[in-house]
């Protein structure tokens, strides 16, 4: 088994060969299957005496990957897709191959390093001082929850008598938010966007007093700003939040997990404005910065703030705690890591940034255009112009069933995977657009069967 054997050497071209094969043809969308379904052509697949390689792959090939739906297929449209690029799929194949650990700087530095140039990447286009700093974990729900830890950590160090933390957000913000809210057992205030979808600054400040003002012992430590609401890529009023957060002494995270990789984009670039202010902000490579899953960049004004909160002390540990060195392991809830930031760097690395700002401002273009074909269609009703990549529309006379089949029979025709969502109570449709790979036409095959 840790033998590399010329049956190891013919069972790595096998897999080699499928492995570039699935990235050189167009894979189909598939779509998922029953347990029943899938038991009946797999069976029981650990045995006392294994399968052995190529049977095992051949299983996976052939049953199990398309029984999953092909995420960076250029008509998945649905939640937010994930679009790697040819280079950062390879170097996923180099990382798994590598035996690297990320966590500490003695054990991984050269990873450690790249993975810090590419998050230097993300801190300089929100304009963060040099001294700021982060680390790449999980996704955005362990990226949103790590910084409001560490938030809270540092309100600890400030304020007393609290007898119960509260974290301030959109009521538009996502649903991670409400669940780091639940692990951390602290309150929440979701407080109501202005008739843009926008949580204001203002508005923030007016709520935020008024809730300490009526809850006396409960103290808001955090307020968050969502870059890019995942239904319709909404950005709040972020130097009004920062203004708000400052004014009172609090964090300020700004939640960016889709919208922030918009950051190198010209076009939408002032749209963040105020986005220098936060005191950590995370965005997901895997969403809309062209890397595999699954990776989201967390970042703080000051990591040390991060550290102090995340570190984990042990007899066993603390030889890793040297002064300048960067152990990522102590920037967020989690130990042992794989360098998941290294597919992203070196995608960067290889094609250099311009080629992220052609792509990121392609599926802008795109947005907007499908748009424009939205508003003539005859049965369709844009939502609203879209504010980044996400276009959203309805469908006349279309209650929340015939939006469930259409989206059903489209995925079973192999056309599309749109699934229906909601705004203000009604069902809505969004094409959700971060794959430079969709072209017009595929998003007008959609339209088609509307
Ligand atoms: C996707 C998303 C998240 C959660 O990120 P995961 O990587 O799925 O955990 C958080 N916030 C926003 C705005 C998102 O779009």
């Amino acid at each position: 088994m840790h033998e590399f054997t010329p049956e190891v050497e013919a069972l790595a071209h096998e897999v080699l060969d499928y492995s570039l094969e699935r990235m050189r043809s167009n894979p189909p969308l598939d779509y998922p299957m029953s347990e029943a379904e899938l038991y009946a052509l797999a069976g029981e697949t650990i045995t006392a005496d294994g399968l052995g390689g190529s049977a095992a792959l051949k299983l996976f090939t052939e049953i199990l990957a398309p029984a999953c739906i092909s995420t960076d297929h250029p008509s998945y449209l649905a939640f937010i897709p994930s679009a790697p690029s040819e280079h950062a799929n390879l170097f996923d194949l180099v990382v798994g191959a590598s035996a690297l650990y990320g966590g500490s700087w003695q054990e991984g530095a050269g990873a450690v390093y790249a993975e810090n140039q590419a998050l230097r990447w993300l801190a300089d286009l929100a304009g963060l001082p040099k001294s700021s700093g982060g680390v790449f974990v999980q996704g955005g729900t362990l990226g949103n929850l790590s910084a409001l830890v560490a938030a809270r950590h540092d309100a600890r160090q400030r304020f007393s008598d609290v007898r119960r933390w509260v974290i301030a957000a959109s009521r538009e913000s996502h649903s991670s938010i409400v669940s780091a809210a639940e692990v951390m057992d602290v309150g929440t205030l979701l407080i109501p966007t202005d008739d843009n979808l926008i949580l204001q600054g203002p508005a923030a400040a007016l709520a935020i007093d008024e809730y300490e003002a009526n809850h006396p012992g409960e103290k808001v430590f955090a307020l968050v700003g969502t870059a890019g609401t995942t239904n319709l890529g909404i950005i709040d009023d972020l130097s009004g939040l920062a203004d708000t957060a400052s004014a009172r002494g609090i964090w300020f995270h700004v939640d960016g997990a889709y919208g922030l990789a918009a950051l190198c984009a010209p076009s939408v670039r002032e749209k963040f404005n105020g986005i220098e202010r936060c005191d950590s902000f995370i965005v997901d490579p895997h969403k809309w910065l062209f890397a595999p899953y699954d990776a989201c960049a967390l970042l703080y004004r000051n990591p040390e703030k991060g550290k102090r909160a995340h570190t984990q002390h042990a007899s066993y540990l603390d030889v890793l705690e040297n002064e300048n060195e960067w152990n990522p392991s102590d920037y967020a809830i989690h130990l042992t890591r794989r360098p998941r930031g290294l597919p992203f760097w070196y995608s960067l690395a290889a094609n250099g940034v311009n080629e992220y700002i052609v792509a990121m401002e392609a599926t802008l273009k795109l947005a907007k255009e499908v748009a424009e074909q939205i508003r003539k269609h005859p049965n369709l009703n844009l939502l609203r112009e879209p504010n980044l990549s996400v276009v959203a529309f309805t469908r006349n006379g279309w209650g929340a069933d015939e939006y469930q089949k259409w989206s059903d029979k489209l995925l079973a025709d192999q056309i599309g995977f749109v699934t229906p969502s909601a705004h203000r109570g009604q069902p809505i449709l969004r094409f959700a657009i971060v794959n430079p790979w969709t072209q017009m036409s595929d998003l007008e095959a959609i339209l088609a069967t509307l």
